[in-house]
C-alpha cells in the first residue's frame, strides 16, 4: 500500500482525498518509481478542485510532474537506482500521477535529474520551470537578444514567470515583470527583474497597434493581456504565450503581425519532443541558481495538497510549491 491523493467522480461530483492505495491497481508501464517530491502547477490546481475537465480518467492521481528514483524497470534504458524527472504526457490526467509515493509509467517519458539539482529542487522548478524554459528557448532560438530592448514577462508572481524572469536575467536580458501583487515588487526584483508594472496596465481591451516596447514577452497569462503584449512588441519581436490565467480568449487584429513582423509563437510542455526537454533542462542546469529555488519554492506535505490547490487558483500563492510526498 501507498499514500497518494485520489480524485474519484460518480453521479458528475468529483471528491478528492488523501488515502491508502494498493500497488496492485498501478496503472500500466515499464518502470517503477519510488517517488520523492512533486508539485503543485496550475493544471494540477485544476485537476484537484474540479474547476476544468484536466482529469479524463477515475479514479485519478493527480500531479504532473514527479522526481524519484526507479525501483523496477523492463525498459532498457533505466534501471534500479536511476534518478529521473517526469512532466506531463498526460500524467496526472489520463494516466496517474506524481502525488503519490509511488508512480508507474512508460520510461520514455522520463529524462534523467538534471546533475544541478536535487529531486526536490527539480520539482522546485517543475513543469512551471521547464516551460519558462521552453519559453526561454523559443525566443532566443527565435532571434531575440539582449541588447535588443527589455522583455516583458506577464504573470510574473508565478510559477512559470518566476522562473522566467531568473533565467532571462541569468541570459542577459533586461527583464520587466507583471504583477497583480505590487507587494512582491522586491520579489522579483530579487529574481532579476529590474522593474515591475500593474498587470491592469494590460488586462483590457486595447488598441490593435500600441507603442512599441517590447523585444519579446513570455506571456502567462493570455486574454487581453496576450493581445496589449502583441501590440506592444517591437518591430521584428517576439512573444512567447504558454499560458491562461486570466483566460484562453484572444481577441485581437493581425496588425502587430503583419505591420510589424511580430512573431506569436506557441509553447506547450505536454507533448514537447525530448530533444526540447533535454535543452529546457539543459537551460535550467546552467542558468537558474539552486539558491533562487528557495526564494521561489514553499514545501508542503501531501496531506496540504488540496488546500493549497484552491489557494493557487486563487492567485494567493506567489512562485512554486513543491509537495513532499513521503
Ligand atoms: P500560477 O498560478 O503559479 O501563476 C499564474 C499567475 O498569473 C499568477 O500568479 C498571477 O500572477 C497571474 N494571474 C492570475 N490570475 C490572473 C488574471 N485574472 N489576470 C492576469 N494575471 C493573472 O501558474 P503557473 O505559473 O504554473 O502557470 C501559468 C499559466 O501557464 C497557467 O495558465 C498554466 O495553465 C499555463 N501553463 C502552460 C503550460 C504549457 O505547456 N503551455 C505549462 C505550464 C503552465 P501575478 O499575481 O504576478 O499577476
Amino acid at each position: 500500500m501507498f499514500n497518494a491523493i485520489l480524485i474519484e467522480k460518480e453521479d458528475e461530483t468529483q471528491s478528492v482525498k488523501l488515502t491508502q492505495v494498493d500497488e496492485a491497481q498501478l496503472p500500466e508501464g515499464d518502470v517503477t518509481i519510488d517517488v520523492a517530491y512533486s508539485t503543485l502547477n496550475y493544471k494540477d490546481g485544476l485537476a484537484i478542485t474540479g474547476s476544468s475537465p484536466v482529469v479524463r480518467n477515475f479514479p485519478m492521481v493527480p500531479g504532473i510532474d514527479l522526481a524519484g528514483t526507479v525501483r523496477e524497470s523492463s525498459n532498457s534504458e533505466w534501471k534500479a537506482g536511476d534518478k529521473v524527472v517526469l512532466n506531463g504526457w498526460g500524467v496526472g490526467e489520463v494516466h496517474w500521477g506524481g502525488l503519490a509515493q509511488v508512480a508507474r509509467l512508460k520510461g520514455e517519458w522520463l529524462v534523467p535529474l538534471p546533475a544541478a539539482f536535487s529531486e526536490k529542487q527539480a520539482m522546485a522548478i517543475g513543469t512551471a520551470g521547464y516551460t519558462a524554459a521552453l519559453c526561454v528557448d523559443a525566443l532566443v532560438n527565435g532571434g531575440v537578444e539582449p541588447g535588443q530592448g527589455e522583455i516583458l514577462v506577464t504573470g510574473a508572481t508565478g510559477g512559470v514567470g518566476s522562473v522566467a524572469v531568473a533565467l532571462l536575467k541569468k541570459a542577459g536580458f533586461e527583464v520587466v515583470g507583471s504583477t497583480g501583487k505590487a507587494s512582491e515588487a522586491d520579489y522579483l526584483e530579487k529574481l532579476g527583474a529590474s522593474s515591475v508594472i500593474d498587470r491592469a496596465e494590460l488586462s483590457e481591451r486595447g488598441k490593435p497597434l500600441q507603442r512599441e516596447r517590447w523585444a519579446g514577452v513570455v506571456d502567462t497569462v493570455g486574454s487581453f493581456t496576450l493581445a496589449n503584449a502583441c501590440a506592444q512588441t517591437k518591430y521584428g519581436g517576439a512573444v512567447a504565450a504558454c499560458g491562461l490565467a486570466q483566460g484562453p480568449d484572444f481577441n485581437t487584429t493581425v496588425m502587430p503581425f503583419i505591420l510589424r513582423g511580430v512573431r506569436l509563437l506557441g509553447v506547450d510542455s505536454v507533448m514537447a519532443p525530448r530533444p526540447l526537454r533535454l535543452a529546457a533542462w539543459e537551460r535550467l542546469g546552467k542558468d537558474l541558481d539552486p539558491a533562487l529555488l528557495e526564494v521561489i519554492a514553499e514545501e508542503i506535505s501531501l496531506e496540504d495538497a488540496v488546500s493549497t490547490a484552491s489557494d493557487l487558483l486563487e492567485g494567493k500563492v506567489r512562485g512554486r510549491v513543491v509537495v513532499d510526498v513521503n
